[in-house]
């Protein structure tokens, strides 16, 4: 399942340059089995390295399962921005003693400038928790993005929320119907309660994950609507990867912001940040399902394609190579 509310303890705000996603705050491992771990593995993809590194500790699973479990995370990120973002980056699996599932998840870029994500793996964890697992491709989803003073926090953590389920999507491992159907039921979370003071001065839990992926669901369709569905948020988020806005640099949101917009041709996102950032500005999330055509009926989602934006809403979790028009002869 794609569900964020393992996170629900998400527990402030975190220091610059440190993305903290933990279902709970670090536990005391009690004392690890005499399984000798320390096993690391090397990842290319998108053009870029990845070091995977298992620490020492007793998993159900042997690392190639968890290697490949990392490689599809990678793998979403590259589908999403057709790169890694990227060209080094390093994964530390920390197997935790008596514990199922994946925990903990932690990005963060140390003094070195190398990029990296700590995640947990219990002890007892299945290949099924890794193949439903959402934590790891969200991690690496934070370094194709520029750091963020704390105030805009909700923009990194909702850019993450937004782009995991799409680029697992657009890499074929998880359903079209099941993103919308994640979307259907987690962004109503992030819209504001009486007493909201906008984007970027209500740090609540729902406001940061899902207030910030309403900001990007709301920018991608708008950015569609404008260019006639020829771009899209992803193509705004590409443009600012590839301006430099990866997560081991520091930027103000206005820049990120103006950058994401320059590549689409567009003021979609400028212009709704002034819209979402001090003020609560809630969605009309019920007529926005009508106008996608996704309706959601006893847990199950299905689409209308007669619905005025359905092309918009095939576009968002299309492939790719899809999108890109053939060249012209
Ligand atoms: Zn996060």
């Amino acid at each position: 399942m794609i569900a964020l509310a393992a996170a629900a303890l998400f527990a402030g705000l975190a220091a610059a340059r440190a993305r903290r996603d933990a279902a709970e705050p670090p536990g005391n491992a009690p004392g690890r089995g005499a399984e000798a771990g320390g096993e690391s593995t090397q990842i290319q993809i998108g053009g870029a390295t990845i070091t995977v590194s298992i620490a020492a500790g007793r998993t159900d699973l042997p690392a190639p399962q968890l290697y490949a479990w990392v490689r599809r995370a990678a793998r979403a990120v590259n589908a999403y921005y057709v790169t890694f973002p990227v060209a080094r980056a390093r994964v530390n699996v920390r197997p935790t003693p008596g514990r199922d599932g994946v925990f903990n998840g932690f990005t963060f870029c140390p003094d070195s400038g190398l990029l990296t994500t700590r995640i947990a793996v219990g002890e007892h964890t299945t290949e099924a928790e890794l193949a439903d697992d959402w934590m790891m491709t969200h991690e690496l989803v934070h370094m194709a993005f520029p750091s963020m003073q704390d105030q805009h926090h909700w923009i990194e953590e909702g850019m993450a929320t937004y782009v995991e389920p799409i680029g697992r999507a657009q890499d074929g491992q998880v359903s079209a119907a099941s993103v919308w159907k994640w979307m259907v039921e987690g962004l109503p979370q992030g819209e504001p309660e009486p007493g909201d003071r906008g984007l970027d001065n209500t740090h609540t839990w729902g406001r940061t994950y899902w207030g910030g992926a309403l900001f990007c669901l709301m920018a991608d369709v708008g950015i569609r609507r404008e260019t006639r569905n020829r771009a899209g948020l992803q193509d705004a988020l590409r443009g600012i990867v590839a301006a430099g806005g990866t997560m081991d640099h520091d930027w103000s949101i206005e820049r990120a912001l103006a950058t994401g917009d320059k590549a689409t041709g567009t003021k979609v996102l400028q212009d709704l940040y002034a819209k979402m950032k001090d003020s609560p500005a809630p969605v009309d999330l019920g007529q926005l399902w009508k106008e996608l055509g996704v309706e959601h009926t006893g847990g199950h989602v299905t689409f209308r394609d007669d619905a005025p934006l359905a092309a918009i809403r095939k576009a968002i979790t299309e492939p790719v190579k899809a999108k890109v028009a053939p060249a012209k002869p």
